[in-house]
């Protein structure tokens, strides 16, 4: 490990393993396979942080499957959210009258959810369903509801399993908290 990866990681703390969250994407797989028996389901992943979610949540559905992908900020740079949505990249196709699960690393505030459901539902799928890996319900400022829930969590600020901080960590394994030095 090279200086710089050290200190990288010397600020976190493993809040949830690798085995474990395997196993609760096995279970929120079937419990979608189960919802929508018979059917095709349409996954949005939302990037980038969800990206590795939905890597693993695809490839344990026992369904016909497609994917599309769109790219919002709501972040910049650090830890504090603008609690502005800006959308980045759109749908590649229609989604009318397809069963969409929107995939999502964590539901925080709910404001990017909140926007993106807004989006999407003027495009008429058949059903829109959440599907979030983290939900941290202490943050929210939106009345809104994952309908596929991996964990809850406390409200900390987390890395890893696709979510970054400034683009670094995701790569982690496990999903681990991250508190850096003047905290
Ligand atoms: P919301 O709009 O619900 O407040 O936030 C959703 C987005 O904020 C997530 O997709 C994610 O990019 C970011 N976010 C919220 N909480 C965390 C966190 O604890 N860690 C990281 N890395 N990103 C977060």
């Amino acid at each position: 490990m090279n200086p710089a990866s050290k200190s990288l990681k010397s600020h976190l703390k493993v809040l949830l393993r690798r085995a474990a969250i395997q196993k609760r994407v096995v279970a929120v797989a079937r419990q979608i396979s189960r919802d929508f028996r018979g059917e095709r389901v349409h996954l949005i992943g939302v990037l980038k942080g969800a990206c590795i979610f939905l890597s693993d949540l695809i490839r344990e559905i026992d369904l016909d499957t497609s994917i599309d992908f769109m790219a919002v900020a709501s972040y910049g740079k650090g830890k504090q959210s603008s609690g502005q949505v800006r959308l980045y990249k759109d749908l590649d196709t229609s989604i009318e009258g397809l069963n969409v699960i929107l995939v999502e690393d964590i539901l925080d505030t709910g404001l990017t959810l909140s926007y993106l459901c807004r989006v999407l539902q003027q495009r008429k799928p058949k059903a829109l369903r959440i599907a979030a890996l983290l939900d941290k319900p202490s943050r929210r400022v939106q009345n809104i509801k994952a309908d596929y829930v991996g964990f809850t969590i406390p409200n900390e600020f987390v890395v890893g399993y696709g979510l970054d901080y400034d683009e670094h960590y995701r790569n982690l394994k496990d999903v681990c908290v991250l508190t850096l030095p003047a905290e």
